[in-house]
């Protein structure tokens, strides 16, 4: 015990000693470096921390001009010329800095990088894409990848995509969503051209990709249905449950159409009612409640709509069943019914929309690509819900 309390005595000063010493160092170089540069400097970045972009620019400007060799400079005034949309400003900056001879070659792929991202912010694909694929083989090549991903999506150049993106897999990013949406995509494009074979082939891909690509189900069916094989296309939507449940959502008016279809449309309801029991969360009373009312009438309708807000109380289904009341009240109370039936429409709005997790974009229709932050599979296929459930 007491050879250990003595060399904690010894170790001890040593270790602060050490620790002085890095404070000295660090404050030396500090204050060396800020010899070296410009007061200016130290304006622009002011400027720049009050959110005055524009007068940080004057001030770098001014600075890059005096200061040739600064070319970590150049590319902050490449970067902030971008930012604030004016692409010529950076184009040229960009351009200047990678005809340089001075430049590492880190730098001068950055340079080219940056240039690539300059043109593809001004809608110079073609441009973009060539600088983009000289950088294949150097250190920024899966930088430029991103890039090229990004082109080919805007372009819907799906095939170029899943290409890219499969060689940007790896263990942290294994692209499976997408290069399923992907194959969708072009499904959806064959089947516009009335390939349906060929739509066929990029859904069984989309799934053996990502088996659990619910769009591909869909689709699937959706082919299936049109060619009349209805219970086929309902078995194939069957499998959604199985895939990821709060989709169902979606594919419940199909099924409902294939019950339909079959004649058997009581049996549709009572799969999703049975859903519904299951996965109380799922976007479908709507839909029962208006199927209910054309095949077994208001009262049905009304029972259904009273059950429900007893076994799971919820804003949307207090409206439903205000819908219901109204259509059986007696004539000398509807008025003050739909009176809070707007009140509660108006408060309950963002129930009617659809969320992205991701950038929060807020939409009426469901959407498999945000439009808001381009991500793939980033709805809640339930309106209402903002956040993804855990996976
Ligand atoms: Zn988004």
């Amino acid at each position: 015990m007491i050879e250990i309390q003595f060399w904690w005595l010894v170790v001890l000063p040593v270790f602060f000693g050490l620790g002085w010493l890095a404070a000295r160092v660090d404050i030396k170089h500090v204050i060396a470096q800020s010899k070296s540069l410009p007061s200016a400097y130290f304006k622009g970045l002011n400027h720049l921390l009050a959110g005055e972009t524009n007068k940080a620019i004057e001030v770098y400007v001014d600075i890059a001009k005096n200061h040739e060799e600064t070319i970590e400079l150049q590319f902050t005034l490449g970067h902030l010329f971008r930012r604030r949309g004016e692409l010529e400003r950076a184009i040229r900056m960009h351009q200047k800095l990678l005809a340089r001879r001075d430049l590492s070659s880190a730098q001068k792929e950055q340079a080219q990088l940056d240039l690539a991202i300059d043109f593809i912010k001004a809608g110079l694909f073609d441009r973009a894409e060539t600088l983009l694929h000289e950088l294949s083989e150097t250190n920024a090549a899966k930088a430029a990848r991103v890039e090229l991903l990004a082109i080919y999506q805007q372009e819907h150049e799906w095939q170029k995509a899943i290409e890219i993106a499969q060689q940007l897999r790896d263990e942290s990013h294994t692209y499976q969503h997408e290069i399923a949406q992907f194959n969708c995509e072009l499904a959806a494009a064959a089947l516009i051209r009335n390939q349906i074979e060929q739509a066929q082939v990029y859904l069984e891909n989309a799934l053996s990709v990502h088996r659990q690509c619910v769009r591909a189900r869909l689709m699937l069916g959706e082919i299936l249905f049109s060619q009349h094989q209805v219970q086929m296309a309902i078995d194939q939507w069957l499998l959604i449950e199985a895939q990821d449940e709060s989709y169902l959502s979606l594919v419940a008016r199909n099924l409902l159409k294939g019950y339909e279809q079959l004649g058997k449309v009581e049996d549709g309801i009572e799969l999703l009612i049975r859903y519904l029991q299951r996965y109380p969360e799922l976007d479908v009373v709507d839909l029962i409640y208006e199927h209910l009312i054309a095949t077994q009438g208001v009262d049905a309708a009304h029972k259904f709509v009273r059950e429900r807000l007893r076994d799971s109380p919820s804003m949307p289904g207090l409206r439903k069943l205000l819908e219901a009341h109204l259509l059986v009240a007696p004539d000398d109370q509807k008025s003050e019914i739909e009176l809070i039936g707007k009140l509660l429409h108006d408060n309950t709005r963002e129930h009617t929309m659809y969320y992205c997790h991701e950038c929060g974009f807020k939409t009426r229709q469901f959407f498999w690509h945000c439009p808001g932050c381009n991500g793939w599979e980033t709805y809640a296929p339930i309106r209402g819900k903002r956040r993804k459930q855990a996976e």
